[in-house]
């Protein structure tokens, strides 16, 4: 078995990736009714990042948070991000770009 110097480096922490949702979220068209789409992407942080930490308690258990390609822009934990597009008085509806029944809205 040849040792070599290009074995797997060492498991960087990654404080911070972001990975593409298979969805996207839209505003319901009482707040907004030419809202674009927004790509859903899913971040990870080692702090607390909800904007609505204060607004009940936040799901920080997997450091996982809902955001859009903005980097910069507001990101939301799972308990927030589920109450936005499922919640009684939500302000997101949920996109799924394979339905064709959401095209004809
Ligand atoms: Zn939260």
């Amino acid at each position: 078995m040849a040792t070599s110097d290009s074995s797997p480096a060492p498991q960087k922490r990654q404080d911070e990736f972001f990975v593409k949702m298979p969805f996207l979220i839209e505003l319901v068209p009482e707040h907004d009714r030419d809202r674009p789409r927004d790509q859903v992407y899913l971040y990870r942080y080692d702090h607390n990042a909800c904007e609505l930490k204060g607004a009940g308690s936040c799901d920080t258990v997997a450091g996982l948070y809902y955001g859009t390609i903005d980097k910069f822009g507001g990101k939301l934990c799972p308990r927030h991000f589920y109450e936005s597009v499922f919640g009684p008085d939500r302000p997101y509806t949920l996109i799924d770009p394979n339905d064709k029944a959401s095209d004809t809205l």
